[in-house]
């Protein structure tokens, strides 16, 4: 008895004095809830800095627009007094580059996303225009309206439903991840909630663009990149809206196919069944790549695809089963890969069509493919072929690659990936793991330079990336505040 007596005076007299020299830690649950609280304040000055940010025009190769964009970020960060360089590129957006020290901080969280967005044609848009950003009650397929902007008082703050939508070019695809993690410091800052890692931020404005540019500057300024994570915010969440970490990228390899047939266009009554018809042609020699179930039939195609470990294993049959819900919104009959998940077969590579023309029709060489051309009786050529090739071959094929670059994937048992999964978890909830996301994305540079990467996206999964009405809905911004907060608070490990 006397003993429980001394132990409660001790702690009694010991609390005030630990308090005073460190304030309590929160869990990352109690940080998500204390972002919210200040987001919910602050929807219409949150959702105004996104907006006239999607205004700006943001193709890459638009270089007087997307240097107002750079400049546009770099006002941004200097706002929250991060240290901001621009690493120029010629003729191209550049790297903005930033930086805030915590002192204290044992670790250091680099941010990854991009500030360019998909080329947009402004004809195909629903009601609205790419860089004019629009608001609806919904999706549109769900039958959103749109509605004006709420207005924004101090007395009367501005409030957006969870299920409202942004519509603009870049809404989804990759602004709104760098205007979330913005707010979510300026959330921890007005609750007074210390950052527990140094924060940069690599924000390029060229990978929709292929990223020509990225490894060559990363190289050159390694060292502004002494980290112990980089954090991608590319991507959509999980398709049953659940949040979600992804841990690898698929790379992309983009090869350009011609076959030839007759010199000049030919009249199908006065020519056919004689001259030979590249259209069918170049859908045989399509065709002969894959089977009938997606499975790529190139020699060699699926040689150095590392496999799945038993963690990714688990990982992949642990992750919410969205198949028959997303067939159905696709609207197509029957998936491919012999019933095989859609999570799993993400992790081998695919090879697809990107477009067909006919008639008035349009890196590093995929040797695998020229093989399995050349199989197929094609003369294979890198060049327009010359008026001797045409003649001397039944089959030509021109074959060029614009570049590319290889997949990433870190592995998800080491300590900081698992520090990861439990913060999200902690902040929001039931998380999905994902091994691999189906975003190309050129996260090999930071895994060259030692990097661990881990993809942290927030955007919805229907959120039309790359095409048009791209959109994001305003839940998964807000929770994205609270996922971002608290990384920033507690990422320690
Ligand atoms: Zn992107």
């Amino acid at each position: 008895m006397g003993k429980h007596i001394g132990l409660a005076l001790a702690l009694l007299l010991a609390g005030p004095a630990a308090n005073a020299q460190k304030p309590a830690a929160r869990t990352p649950a109690q940080v998500a809830a204390e972002v919210r609280d200040y987001r919910r304040g602050n929807e219409g000055r949150i959702v105004r800095e996104l907006r006239e940010f999607l205004a700006i025009p943001n193709a890459a190769s638009d270089s007087v627009n997307i240097r107002k964009n750079a400049q546009q970020l770099i006002e941004m960060l200097e706002a929250r007094g991060i240290e901001t360089h621009a690493l120029a590129i010629p003729g191209r957006g550049p790297v903005i580059y930033g930086k805030l020290i915590t002192p204290e901080a044992a670790r250091t969280v680099i941010f990854y996303a991009h500030y360019d967005g998909q080329p947009a044609d402004a004809k195909a848009w629903t009601g609205g225009k790419p860089f004019e950003p629009a608001l609806r009650t919904d999706s549109i397929e769900a039958g959103g309206q749109l509605i004006p902007f709420p207005a924004d008082t101090s007395k009367n703050p501005a409030h957006y439903e969870d299920n409202w939508r942004i519509y603009a070019r870049s809404a989804g695809d990759d602004k709104s991840p760098i205007v979330a993690l913005l707010a979510a410091l300026d959330a921890l800052r007005a609750k007074k909630i210390p950052l527990g890692v140094n924060l940069k931020f690599i924000l390029e404005g060229e990978e929709e663009a292929g990223s020509p540019n990225l490894e060559r500057t990363m190289q050159a300024n390694r060292n502004l990149l002494a980290g112990d994570v980089l954090l991608v915010a590319d991507g959509p969440v999980d398709p049953s809206g659940l949040p979600l970490v992804d841990f690898g990228n698929r790379g992309v390899i983009d090869v350009q196919l011609t076959v030839y047939g007759p010199l000049r266009p030919l009249h199908s009554g006065h020519y056919g069944n004689w001259a030979p018809n590249p259209a069918f042609h170049l859908a045989r020699l399509l065709a002969s790549m894959k089977d009938e179930d997606g499975r790529v039939l190139v020699d060699g195609f699926y040689d150095d695809v590392v496999p799945l470990s038993a963690t990714e294993r688990k990982a992949i049959e642990e992750m919410p089963a969205n198949d028959e819900k997303l067939r159905e919104e696709l609207q197509f009959g029957q998936a491919e890969g012999g019933g095989r998940k859609l999570m799993e077969l993400i992790n081998q590579p695919s090879l697809n069509i990107r477009g067909l023309r006919s008639a008035y029709v349009g890196a590093e060489s995929q040797n695998v493919l020229l093989e399995h051309i050349r199989k197929q009786g094609y003369f294979v050529v890198d060049h327009e072929p010359t008026k001797e090739e045409r003649l001397a071959h039944a089959r030509v094929a021109k074959v060029t690659t614009e570049g590319g670059y290889p997949a990433t994937r870190t592995p998800m048992d080491t300590p900081v990936a698992r520090k990861l999964v439990e913060v999200l978890e902690s902040a929001a909830g039931k998380t999905v793991k994902m091994p691999t996301s189906g975003g190309s994305v050129p996260m090999y540079i930071f895994e060259n330079l030692g990097l661990p990467v881990i993809g942290v996206p927030i955007a919805n999964h229907d959120d039309r990336q790359h095409t048009s009405d791209e959109n994001l809905r305003l839940g998964n911004l807000w929770r994205g505040m609270e996922i971002y907060g608290a990384i920033l608070a507690d990422m320690t490990w």
